[in-house]
């Protein structure tokens, strides 16, 4: 028996008053988790449960984690770190259906270095602490209002979503043209590699983003800063290049300013002005409004926005999804052939299994988490809490693909799918043929 320190850490996955227990029950279905809480409950018949096992492959494994799970096998006397535990209790207690070592598919930005000057922060999530992640990197900022990113350029090309406030955004296009625009939050922007540009926070409380680059390895400390090349420049060179007497160079900054706090600019028309009107105005639009635009496909369970290069046409080399899932609700059992995918989590609380050749691991996941799963990887997202769960779906592509099990099985000659999985064409009947992306679910109670 378990003692009741252990049964008050299971996970609702093998709780007794666990998810969707009574689900399974209704409809005569008994997933393997079914099976562990029926067994772990004492109310099932041995010769159904082992039947159910049976039918699958590695019972044998499973049924060794299932007998482990109900003896002593679980207990832990030596050191854990519960708080973290209480946060992954998919990963503490797996579901019997985890097997082998993946690469991992989780970190939060919420356990990295915070760098903080006046006028804001940043943290990142790089390759660096995710080091299966080689597409993509993740960088959090905060700016109050007027405090400046300073004006800058890097070799990845720059993705953002605005999480809060609002924002003032500049980029030079190498034929002299020059972009300048406001955000506010659900914005996104894109400037491509070597394209020079700055970030401002406006009123009333400045901004905060994510921004997502097209290298793993890419990190804030890698960009160069117009400060930073100025204070590394003969001043004779700098006086010669920009016309000026050495008494103007002599108040050229000494060291870097990267974040740095200043006044709120003037209105973005004047500001416009200032730089020349329309006659330099960018033919190129780097900024979306994700914030007003309707919802790619929606259901009773949540919804998703899409937006890649098809939408976005600056936005060449990555795509997005805006997931969000309504409590109980499932992003269904899908895959992504172009692309690994990078997830930045934005609110509530659920799980991700992943699956590859090489085992299948589910773990929690909260808001400012990041989720990595490898290309091709299937992979499905519950929410397991009482709230929506919202959270980006990125990918180091210029389109957004998916391919959806339920599509897939659906779209294939009913005696096909039967010889595969036994279900009768009745039962291959009631499964979505459409891809519904977001399957709605009951909530826990
Ligand atoms: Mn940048
Ligand atoms: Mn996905």
């Amino acid at each position: 028996m378990k003692t009741a320190k252990e049964d008050a850490r299971l996970p609702d996955a093998i709780r007794p008053d666990g998810d969707n227990l009574a689900t399974e029950q209704q409809n005569g279905k008994l997933g393997t988790e079914g099976v562990s809480r029926r067994t772990f409950l004492g109310v099932s018949s041995a010769s159904l449960a082992s039947a159910a096992l049976a039918s699958l492959a590695g019972a044998q494994e499973r049924a060794d984690t299932e007998k482990a799970e109900q003896d002593h096998s679980f207990s832990n006397p030596g050191p854990e770190n519960q708080p973290l535990l209480d946060e992954n209790p998919n990963s503490n207690f797996p579901p019997l259906t985890d097997h082998g070592n993946i690469t991992p598919t989780w970190y939060s930005f919420d356990l990295t270095h915070k760098r903080v000057q006046p006028g804001g922060w940043t943290n990142e999530v790089t390759q660096k602490v995710l080091p299966p992640s080689k597409d993509l990197a993740g960088v959090r900022m905060r700016l109050t209002v007027g405090s400046f990113r300073e004006l800058h350029w890097h070799e990845a090309d720059e993705w953002a979503y605005m999480l809060y406030g609002n924002c003032r955004v500049t980029c030079l296009n190498p034929d002299g043209t020059v972009f300048i625009n406001d955000l506010t939050k659900g914005d996104l922007w894109y400037f491509p590699a070597g394209y020079p540009h700055s970030l401002q926070g406006l009123g009333p409380d400045g901004t905060e983003f994510l921004l997502v680059f097209d290298e793993g390895m890419f990190s804030e400390d890698t960009t160069l800063l117009l400060s930073d090349w100025l204070r590394h420049t003969p001043p004779s060179v700098l006086s010669k290049n920009l016309g000026l007497p050495a008494s103007a160079i002599k108040k050229l900054p000494n060291k870097d300013l990267y974040i740095f706090p200043a006044d709120p600019p003037a209105s973005l028309a004047q500001d416009k002005a200032a730089v020349g009107g329309r006659q330099v105005e960018s033919p190129y639009q780097y900024t979306f409004k994700l914030s007003t635009m309707a919802p790619t496909k929606q259901t009773s369970g949540g919804e998703v926005h899409i937006v890649d290069s098809r939408t976005f046409t600056v936005s060449k080399n990555i795509a997005m999804a805006l997931v969000t899932i309504k409590p109980g609700g499932l992003r269904e059992l899908h895959w992504h052939p172009n692309a690994s995918e990078w997830q930045y989590w934005i609110a509530g609380k659920g799980r991700m299994t992943v699956f590859n050749s090489d085992g299948a691991h589910t773990m929690d996941f909260n808001a400012n988490d990041v989720g990595y799963v490898p290309k091709v990887a299937g992979h499905y997202i519950e929410n397991t809490g009482k709230t929506d769960v919202v959270f980006l779906e990125m990918f180091a592509a210029s389109e957004y693909q998916d391919v959806s099990l339920n599509n897939w099985i659906r779209h294939l000659p009913p005696e096909l799918v039967e010889a595969h999985t036994n279900l009768d064409a009745d039962a291959i009947d009631k499964i979505p043929a459409e891809k519904l992306v977001v399957i709605p679910g009951q909530p826990r109670p």
